[in-house]
């Protein structure tokens, strides 16, 4: 760690490190991890902040929760996202995702983890899962890579395989909103083994990115039937409106 840290600005000059968007030369984020260039820092679409408390919308009467909430509530205790889903943040997450650039899971993480204002020690941080041949195939859960940075940046305790998928269920790209919700029924699980720490918990479910709402659903009811209290939802891009992405 020293030595890495003493050699650093040496490293940086031969191999300088590059934004992982657009490939220009840029200053290393801390430790080494990769950084945006300014120009991708401003492609990405961040939500402003005062908008409802449990969906982010904005609120019009400067109230804490929105109209839609208050009739029909949702069935988390917030959401907090990153991004809004764009053209950067959809590159930065296949890159994660797909490219295998799992260096860029501590800039995503820490970009998450600023917005979750409140989540301490007190605070379980479980990630969606993935069922056991995708996970073989990939290597690794991404929502799991952004989980451990999450808990390392709050305090929160870390329970990666919290949840399980009992079955392995067709990718949701291109299914309606009511297609994915039904492919989804008893997909879902919490772990036998760790079921006994959720009970009166809190928890921070982590995804990369929130679509329709139908994974992390089927993720909180599983939750909820073991006696979680608050579930929040993290994801670093979230997709607004009624546009289903493929990804
Ligand atoms: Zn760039
Ligand atoms: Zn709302």
């Amino acid at each position: 760690m020293g030595l890495r840290n003493a050699f650093a600005p040496v490293i940086d000059l031969i191999f300088p490190p590059r934004c992982p968007l657009c490939g220009v030369a840029t200053v290393s984020f801390g430790g080494g991890a990769p950084a945006l260039c300014a120009g991708c820092w401003g492609q990405l679409d961040m939500p402003g902040g005062g908008g409802c408390s449990l969906c982010q919308a904005p609120v019009r009467d400067g109230g804490e929760i929105c109209a839609p909430c208050h009739v029909s509530p949702p069935p988390h205790d917030g959401i907090a996202a990153a991004t809004h889903y764009n053209a950067a943040s959809r590159e930065l997450v296949l890159a994660l995702k797909y490219g295998g650039r799992i260096a860029l899971a501590p800039l995503l993480g820490q970009l998450m983890a600023e917005r979750l204002q409140g989540v301490d020690a007190n605070w379980l941080v479980v990630p969606v899962p993935l069922h056991r041949w995708r996970l073989w195939r990939r290597g690794f859960n991404q929502s799991a890579l952004l989980a451990g940075h999450i808990a390392e940046a709050t305090g929160a305790g870390l329970l990666v395989d919290g949840l399980v998928r009992r079955r392995h269920t067709p990718s949701l790209s291109g299914l309606a909103r009511e297609k994915r919700a039904q492919v989804l029924i008893g997909a879902i699980a919490v772990n036998r083994r760790v079921a006994a720490r959720f009970a009166g918990a809190q928890v921070l479910l982590v995804d990369d990115v929130l679509t329709s709402g139908a994974t992390s659903n089927a993720c909180i009811a599983a939750l909820r039937s073991v006696g979680v209290e608050k579930v929040r939802i993290a994801c670093f891009a979230r997709v607004v409106g009624a546009q289903l992405p493929h990804i």
